[in-house]
């Protein structure tokens, strides 16, 4: 006699598919590893030769979109020692000058306030150290900055200068986890 088969709605293979995401995804960026919201460490980074980090902006006004890099050891030192220098008084939120970045000047129009990091809408896809060395997190969206903040264990809720804040933190610490600073 002939085991009787489970129907295929039983099975619900769709539902698994949707029910946790993979905790591996392919790496999105030569400086990123495999995990989500996430970057390599400095050390890792410059002794396999990733001097300069790039990422793409656009410019709301003439429309244009292009690539500009950073120097990963001069910009991590810049902002490594002004959180150094300036922590005590940020009082765990994020000042002025990352709330409100200043964007660089659109090198074919050459305007100022327009320049804006193309930000991925895909969050695993978000250029995160990228975003840090320009010193343009400010520029994502809230919810941007907290699925950071969720998925490097800081599920925290709040006004955007403290998750801001929170983030600028992280990265810092994944960039330099033997670093001064623990959230
Ligand atoms: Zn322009």
């Amino acid at each position: 006699m002939k085991q009787p088969r489970f129907p295929r709605s039983r099975r619900h293979p769709q539902q698994a598919l949707r029910s946790g995401k993979s905790t591996t995804i392919p790496a999105p960026y030569p400086w990123a590893p495999t995990r989500r919201a996430a970057v390599h460490s400095l050390h890792h980074l410059l002794s396999n030769g990733m001097h300069k980090i790039s990422g793409r902006v656009e410019c709301k006004r003439c429309e244009k979109e292009y690539e500009i890099e950073y120097d990963l050891q001069e910009k991590f030192l810049e902002i490594a020692s002004f959180i150094s220098e300036n922590k005590d008084a940020m009082h765990d939120r994020a000042p002025a000058s990352w709330m409100n970045p200043i964007v660089p000047n659109c090198k074919f129009c050459d305007r100022g306030s327009f320049v804006r990091p193309v930000i991925m809408k895909k969050k695993r896809s978000i250029n995160w150290l990228f975003l840090l060395l320009g010193q343009m997190l400010g520029c994502c969206r809230i919810s941007q900055l907290k699925y950071f903040c969720k998925h490097t264990g800081n599920h925290r809720t709040g006004a955007k200068d403290r998750v801001l804040y929170l983030t600028y933190l992280g990265l810092r610490k994944q960039l330099d986890p033997e670093g001064p600073f623990d959230l």
